[in-house]
């Protein structure tokens, strides 16, 4: 019998948190019902693809993270198509699709998948589909779904095409070319799945995590193929029980002691700002510049990893090694045991300091937990918020609250998942930046950081609130020790604990290397934290240099109350008395007078972007007639937008041009690193 050669295709992707990953090994995991092949390899697999030589369609599937930067499993490629050597004929032969993640609320949208398809276009390639720019601001699956959906007919046209062209695909194409299995159709699939399509639970006048009501409640769902298992997990027993102090050793790793806690908020703030000094003087590769960040690792909350070992019915199995294999025969495409769960940890490490275990499930995960939900009703539930029909209350219901896999299993008490599903499911348990707030030539073996404790309220599935994971810890960890400013230090203060941290590289974030340049900060609440660094450096620089020419140096700040959440008063106040500060622009949103004209901002600066336009002509004299610099630091979802789009505002009026030229010339001053933003959100 003639063996049957599948047509195939190339699936590349660059992956930071694993979402692009995920959607990459989903199209692969497709192919086969479509009749055909993927070949897939991230992008820094380059042993397993040869774009040089390659014939059949190229999917590229990408993150764009940070600043507009590749994913670190794609930089290295990045960097390799952007060498200029390279002729516009090097990608003649290739034809590709792209489909780019990012999100609107950071600057530099979808950058390196925007960076990609300009090199590729660059290079001579062909795209055979139109590229999808898939935004997490506002959830990803709005572009994703369809983009997937029109894929399969775009590759098979393409192939269809190379066919056509002398191709030895010929005779493969339109072989079993489903009209859309992506949805296998709950209505019209297995005899079980329709039985649960009636609404056995009765109509509730509200809807919630757990209860739909009509249409959605009646309707007929598409949802997503099962994903294919891939891992086999077992526990064995072990003789010695290992005491978990922290993550696992790495060499940039560093267990440094907490020196100093201080509330930086009055107790009637709406959010609490903590700053904490750590001691590095006995790390040199912790040294530090003003304007980098560093990373902190958590641990998952004990409380949580308990409650979901009894949730498992695994609380009796926790001092056990997790031993972790691929499964011989899974269908899943490009599986690979997870590298960040080292083998030969007990399953309490694993859940404690490896799985993100408070990640939003995404919809495979809510369709894989089905397979494993006794009670009808909650079947049908997970099966509708993972369907296409239920898309607005997957949203409403499990990803704008940050559900998690405990607090949804809680919710649905008879869906019972193995170990393995979660370590298939979960993705990394990430570090969490923090940016520098001292500078090392004021306070010598010490580095400063500012954060805010996230408070995440209830929910339907969620009756309590809860802190965030990483601030919440930290909260805990350094309580009762914290101090008060303007109260004195008691000798008897309880001793601070250790904390592992390592410096994240940095190179464009930091003041202008010449002093005489002036510049211009906006950080609003905690984004002051890197300009505490630019300024206490500039003041030591000043007084070690006192002859030497410094530009002037503006800063934005805003809070709430002027009395309550004012973050470094007394330090930037006495920045202003040296001189070391120009100007300090502060506002606050929350403190007004009942007669005060709110309605126009001239009248009452209520955010940092009120007071840049109060003072656009200096605005525009330091970015566009000084060679000056700009920085924003803080919060992504609506400050640094809002800045964004006043100083467009500013470049119009103070130019006299068009918004595209507003927005040229503040693209030009991006390219030349003179308006650069840490933000996160
Ligand atoms: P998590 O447990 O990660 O929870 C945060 C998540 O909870 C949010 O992403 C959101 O999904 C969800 N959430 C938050 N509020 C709500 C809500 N009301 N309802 C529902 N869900 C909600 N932070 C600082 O405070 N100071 C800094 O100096 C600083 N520097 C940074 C520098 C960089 C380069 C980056 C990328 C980030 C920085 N951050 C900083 C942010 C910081 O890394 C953490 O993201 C932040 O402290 C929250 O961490 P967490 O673990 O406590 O919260």
């Amino acid at each position: 019998m003639p063996c049957e050669v599948k047509p195939r295709f190339v699936v590349l992707y660059g992956s930071q948190k694993g979402q692009a990953q995920s959607i990459a090994e989903g199209i692969a995991e497709e192919a086969e019902a479509y009749g055909l092949v993927a070949d897939l390899s991230c992008l820094n697999e380059n042993e397993k693809y040869n774009l040089e030589k390659e014939s059949a369609p190229v999917v590229f599937v990408v993150s764009t993270t940070g600043d507009g930067e590749p994913p670190d499993n794609a930089f290295q490629f990045v960097k390799s198509i952007k060498r200029k050597t390279l002729s516009t004929d090097h990608y003649k032969h290739l034809c590709y699709a792209l489909l780019a993640l990012g999100d609107t609320n950071y600057a530099n949208f979808c950058n390196c998948g925007k960076t990609i398809e300009r090199r590729l276009q660059e290079l001579g390639a062909k795209q055979f589909y139109a590229t999808g720019y898939a935004d997490d601001g506002v959830g990803l699956e709005l572009v994703v779904d369809p983009w997937l959906k029109g894929l399969w007919k775009a590759i098979k046209e393409s192939l269809s095409k190379m066919a056509s062209d002398g191709n030895a695909y010929l005779k493969k194409i339109g072989a079993s070319v489903p009209t859309d299995s992506k949805f296998a159709s709950v209505a019209s699939s297995s005899a079980s799945a329709v039985s649960d399509l009636k609404p056995a639970f009765p109509v509730a006048l509200a809807a919630s995590l757990t209860c739909s009501v009509p249409p959605l409640c009646e309707s007929s769902l598409n949802v997503p193929a099962l994903p294919p298992a891939y891992l086999d997990v077992s526990l064995q027993e072990v003789d010695t029980v290992e005491e978990i102090v922290g993550p696992l050793h790495k060499e940039t790793l560093h267990h440094v002691q907490i020196s100093k806690a201080v509330q930086l908020t009055r107790g009637d703030a709406v959010k609490t700002a903590l700053l904490l000094e750590l001691d590095i003087s006995a790390y040199p590769t912790m040294a530090y510049q003003p304007g980098d960040s560093f990373d902190v690792f958590c641990p998952n909350r004990a409380a949580e990893v308990d409650h979901l070992l009894h949730r498992l019915g695994l609380q009796n199995q926790r001092n056990h090694h997790v031993t972790i294999s691929l499964k011989k025969d899974t269908k899943k495409k490009g599986a690979q045991v997870p590298s960040y769960i080292p083998q030969d940890v007990s399953l309490l490490f694993l859940l404690t300091w490896c799985l993100e275990i408070r990640s939003v499930p995404k919809k495979a995960f809510l369709r894989a937990l089905v397979e494993h939900t006794r009670d009808s009703t909650q079947r049908r539930r997970l099966q509708e918020l993972c369907s296409k029909q239920g898309a607005a209350d997957y949203n409403l219901y499990v990803r704008d609250p940050s559900l998690s896999v405990l607090e949804l299993l809680t919710a649905f008490p008879s869906c019972s998942p193995p170990l393995t599903l979660l370590i298939e499911h979960l993705p990394k348990l990430q570090s969490r930046p923090y940016s520098a707030a001292s500078s090392h030539l004021r306070h010598p073996g010490k580095l400063h950081f500012v954060f805010n404790v996230v408070e995440i309220p209830a929910c339907s599935g969620r009756p309590a609130g809860r802190r965030g994971l990483c601030t919440g810890w930290l909260f805990d960890l350094i309580n009762p020790g914290v101090v008060f400013p303007g109260k004195a230090e008691s000798s008897s203060s309880p001793a601070l604990p250790k904390i592992h941290v390592s410096l994240r590289p940095n190179s464009s974030f930091r003041p202008p290397p010449d002093p005489s340049v002036p510049f211009i900060m906006v950080g609003p609440g905690t984004g002051v934290a890197p300009f505490i660094g630019f300024l206490q450096q500039r003041e030591e620089e000043r007084q070690k240099n006192p002859k030497a020419v410094f530009g002037e140096t503006w800063l934005f700040f805003g809070c709430r109350h002027r009395e309550r959440d004012y973050l470094f008063r007394e330090e930037l106040e006495g920045f202003v008395s040296s001189g070391t500060l120009s100007h300090l622009k502060v506002c606050f949103s929350r403190d007004h007078r009942e007669d005060e004209d709110t309605t126009t901002s001239a009248a009452c600066p209520r955010y940092v972007q009120h007071n840049l336009l109060l003072n656009s002509q200096h605005v525009t004299d330091i970015l566009l007639r000084q060679n000056g610099c700009l920085y924003v630091c803080g919060d992504a979802k609506n400050m640094a937008k809002d800045v964004n789009e006043t100083l467009m505002e500013i470049i119009k009026t103070e130019l006299q041009v068009d918004q595209l030229e507003a927005m040229k010339r503040l693209a030009g001053l991006r390219e030349e690193k003179r308006y650069l933003q840490d933000i996160w959100g």
